[in-house]
């Protein structure tokens, strides 16, 4: 098992202690559901504000 958390700022679904993203080490390991963003522009990664591919959680808990 891979030790993945997620980013409190951007909600992506990192393995370490810093989102590679947003810098932040806020992290938590209680989410729920992922989402994998391959295309940037569709229309789910607009919506859920989500520009960079990766794999993101729905929500945290
Ligand atoms: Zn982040």
């Amino acid at each position: 098992m891979t030790k993945e958390k997620v980013c409190r700022d951007c909600r992506r679904v990192v393995e370490g202690n810093e989102c590679p993203i947003c810098k932040s080490t806020d992290m938590t390991n209680k989410w729920r559901g992922v989402v994998v963003v391959i295309d940037p522009n569709s229309e789910i990664a607009q919506h859920m504000k989500l520009s960079v591919q990766g794999k993101y959680a729905i929500e945290l808990k």
